[in-house]
């Protein structure tokens, strides 16, 4: 597979075109970023440590019947994907209260949900991620009735998988964010799942093992990225 120009540079992942129009290769950098861009630093095996989980988990997910872009791991840093027209929003699941659910809502952090809870949210840096409702997905054709339907029973299926996997491994799932996009008209997982878009806490410990240790300064980010690897049994090398 060759890779082509460059046809989009995000903030943690190069997107490269290939001589199949219908595929492209995702390169993860070691680029993090937090609070919209404004925090930027360079985190060593960041990249390969993403790439292989995100892997792992799409792997786990299709088997699982969920539709993935996942086609081939390529390299440490590199994997092929179906080219998908991503949908411009964000859609996060919450089993456990952090984040921005309690700033909005002024409920306290860690709090069992007693039910997962499901929000849009409209991909744009400049406005901060707005939160958005079915009516402004529809009204603005970001996306259809079905599509949004679609979405949120597969972020829900998406979720009985990864909470029992983590949990499996001693993590309570707190809340995650995931992409969709369009193959042939086909709603497809795309973007990534890492600890960079997912809250991870130990079951025992309550400490965080995902993008937190970076937003909040507490240092050894990578470490805990790779024991969470490890303790679900994903391969890094
Ligand atoms: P950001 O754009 O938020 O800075 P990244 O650095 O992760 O994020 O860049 C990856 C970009 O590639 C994102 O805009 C994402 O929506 C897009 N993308 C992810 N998966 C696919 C795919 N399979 N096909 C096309 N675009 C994708
Ligand atoms: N998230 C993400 N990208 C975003 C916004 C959120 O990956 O642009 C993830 C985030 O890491 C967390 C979940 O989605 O696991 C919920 O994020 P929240 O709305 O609480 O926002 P935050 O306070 O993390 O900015």
């Amino acid at each position: 597979m060759e890779k082509k120009a460059e046809l989009y540079r995000g903030k943690a992942k190069s997107v490269f075109e290939t001589d199949d129009p219908k595929r492209l290769i995702m390169l993860f950098r070691d680029d993090t970023s937090a609070f919209d861009g404004q925090k930027i630093e360079q985190l060593a095996r960041k990249g390969k440590t993403n790439n292989k989980f995100n892997y792992f988990i799409m792997k786990k997910l299709e088997e699982a019947g969920i539709p993935t872009q996942m086609e081939k791991l390529l390299s440490d840093n590199e994997v092929l994907v179906k080219k998908l027209t991503m949908l411009p929003i964000e859609c996060v699941v919450r089993n456990v209260t952090a984040g921005s659910i309690c700033r909005r809502l002024g409920v306290e952090q860690g709090m069992e949900l007693k039910t997962p809870t499901f929000e849009f949210f409209l991909k744009n840096d400049a406005l901060h991620d707005p939160m958005v409702n079915d009516s402004h997905i529809i009204s603005f054709g970001w996306g259809t009735q079905e599509q949004i339907d679609e979405m949120k029973a597969l972020s829900f299926k998406i979720n009985d998988v990864l909470k029992k996997m983590f949990d499996d491994a001693g993590f309570i799932l707190v809340d995650y964010k995931l992409e969709f996009g369009l193959f042939d008209g086909k709603l497809v997982l795309g973007d990534e799942f890492s600890p960079d878009g997912c809250r991870l806490w130990d079951k025992e410990t309550r400490q965080s093992f995902d993008k937190d240790r970076f937003r909040k300064d507490l240092g050894n980010v990578i470490e805990g990225y790779e024991e969470v690897a490890r303790r679900i049994g994903c391969p890094l090398d």
